[in-house]
């Protein structure tokens, strides 16, 4: 198949347009998302002061909003769930905390989370560790709509034939108190704030070689992070430079150099 023929063009545009982010990504807001508190400091800090770029291809984001649509589609009419329900609660430091989750059932009230994982992190996401990952993502949902609530993971295992049977299975998380998950969001909106009114910039992401590296470069910064064109610790690591004008000095040109560690298709979970 040729990338470049027309039909194949269009398909990536009506797909890419089909999972359009409808909210506002705008910088400078003062919304901190239940996903964010699972983000570094420097992340969550570059997202506040960068405009996001408008997305030129598919990747691991749209595959999830494509299933999050199929789920969506099942389960809109059905009573007893709520599909894509957005909770906001404001904080008294000035931010307003955001998630919307998957799917809520009504009748059992279980928060579900939708995950279509690789056998690693299915493997991972097994190990429901209180403080960590989903279950942190998952207790800021509980925080949003109600102590009632449990929460969920429904998980799909994209492991081929290393899956075997073990394709779909559910997961109920052991979460942190609400007072804990609470906490985390004033002390991660604090130091975000903290960082604003300085001139200061958050050191570089502290588990950055986790995941590898390719051709010298961490593959976290590569595959799992947005922000590595404006990123000063990927951007020019041998530099060091890390105040605030050596952003704000970054054109947009310059903040999309042709990058020779790029990868087209990476593989993640979302
Ligand atoms: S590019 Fe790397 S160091 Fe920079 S914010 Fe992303 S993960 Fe952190």
């Amino acid at each position: 198949m040729n990338k470049n023929s027309t039909w194949s063009q269009d398909l990536d545009e009506a797909i890419l347009k089909g999972c359009q982010y409808s909210g506002s990504r705008a910088k400078g807001i003062k919304t901190f998302s239940a996903s964010q508190l699972n983000a570094s400091p420097l992340q969550n800090y570059l997202k506040m002061i960068t405009e996001p770029k408008s997305k030129d291809s598919i990747g691991a984001s749209e595959l999830g909003t494509i299933f999050q649509l199929g789920i969506d589609e099942i389960f809109k009419d059905n009573p007893r769930y709520i599909v894509a329900r957005r909770k906001e609660l404001k904080l008294e430091n000035g931010w307003t905390i955001s998630g919307e989750t998957d799917l809520i059932d009504l009748q059992e009230k279980v928060i579900i989370d939708f995950k279509v994982l690789s056998l690693g992190g299915f493997k991972n996401a097994n190990k429901n560790l209180m403080y960590e990952g989903y279950n942190v993502n998952m207790a800021a949902y509980r925080l949003l709509n109600g102590e009632e609530y449990s929460t969920a993971l429904s998980m799909f295992n994209k492991g081929g034939s290393a899956a075997k049977n073990n394709v779909y299975q559910h997961l109920e998380l052991d979460l942190m108190s609400n007072e804990e998950v609470l906490q985390k969001f004033i002390d991660a909106t604090n130091t975000i704030d903290e960082y604003l009114n300085s001139d200061k910039v958050p050191p570089e992401c502290d588990n950055i070689w986790q995941y590898g590296k390719s051709n010298g470069k961490p593959s976290k910064c590569l595959l799992y992070c947005d922000y590595r064109d404006v990123c000063p610790a990927f951007s020019m690591p041998s530099q060091g430079t890390m105040d605030r004008n050596f952003i704000n000095d970054l054109e947009p040109k310059k903040r999309k150099p042709k990058n020779p560690y790029a990868v087209e298709t990476p593989v993640y979970d979302f």
